[in-house]
């Protein structure tokens, strides 16, 4: 028989006080978001009676998640991540917002400050012998008309699925550009094919998803952040065509309106053309990514 204890007034009372409601120091926000997250948590450990042993596994996994820095790999690998984005679509929706390039999420493993190129860059340093890629494409807006100087900030990984700063092999900022478009608002960019990539095997977030019966792989993806003033920011990625894993990524991350067609070229150059399509901001801050932190983000 099922024991429950949470819901009575000495057990509030207790969790009120162990996330300072009451007291006049601290921080509001937190202390709500703390005294939920306890009432929550207590009644998960009722409801599915957990047991001491599970409850203390669970703390150690979340030291080894941290150890490893994987907390937001497990974030995509659960779709939480992805559910941010569903969230904001909704909102989105009932706020009366449409069109444009979908969002999909971040992930992990960008780095801010990357060089900021006119119109064009080469974004791979010429050491990895993967097939040479053209990426290219305009940025425009609702109406179809092109952003002239508009951000594309682009980052993917290299032909063994690995992210420069966080391999320590490539050089810094490997596979990572900000480009500004052009009087047509263009952007065109030179590298080799991404590879896709799995959690690492040995990682936390790998045992929970072999827990789950689930595998830990993405397709070969390019990511953007898109931005030009009095626009909406957008957060995204694409997904190259053929790839086994495009509709089956552990992150969640593949949507309609975001795959990547990858034409063959002569001497075994592909290219990849994809247009991103902004809507107009309506407030300052729609302008702006999120606070999320970042690998040499400042503040
Ligand atoms: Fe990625």
């Amino acid at each position: 028989m099922t024991v429950a204890i949470s819901h009575s007034p000495e057990v509030q009372a207790f969790f009120a006080k162990a996330a300072g409601i009451g007291n006049d120091q601290g921080n509001p926000r937190l202390k709500q978001i703390v005294l939920r997250i306890l009432q929550d948590s207590a009644r998960l450990i009722e409801d599915l009676a957990i047991s001491d042993d599970e409850f203390w596994q669970a703390v150690d996994y979340l030291n080894r998640l941290g150890s490893r820095n994987e907390a937001g790999l497990l974030m995509a690998g659960l779709g939480l991540e992805h559910f941010l984005d569903l969230l904001s679509d909704a909102r989105d929706s009932q706020a009366g917002y449409s069109g444009g390039t979908p969002r999909t999420i971040e992930g992990p493993l960008y780095v801010a400050g990357a060089p900021l190129c006119e119109g064009e860059a080469q974004l791979d340093d010429g050491r990895d012998t993967g097939q040479p890629m053209l990426l290219e494409g305009q940025v425009l807006g609702l109406d179809g008309q092109p952003l002239v100087g508009a951000i594309v900030d682009v980052w993917h990984a290299n032909t063994q699925g690995l992210y420069s700063y966080f391999d320590s092999n490539q050089s810094a900022y490997n596979l990572r550009r900000r480009i500004r478009t052009d009087a047509q608002g263009r952007y065109r960019a030179r590298s080799i094919v991404p590879s896709g990539y799995g959690c690492p095997t040995d990682g936390p977030t790998q045992a929970c998803l072999d827990q789950l019966g689930r595998h830990g792989q993405r397709p070969a993806h390019i990511h953007f952040f898109i931005s030009a003033p009095g626009y909406r920011h957008l957060t995204t990625q694409i997904n190259l065509a053929g790839d086994e894993y495009l509709w089956d990524d552990f992150a969640h991350a593949t949507r309609d309106g975001l795959v990547g067609e990858v034409e063959q070229l002569e001497g075994g150059v592909v290219r990849v053309v994809f247009n991103f399509c902004l809507q107009p901001a309506v407030h300052a801050e729609d302008e702006q990514r999120s606070q999320r932190p970042r690998a040499l983000q400042a503040g």
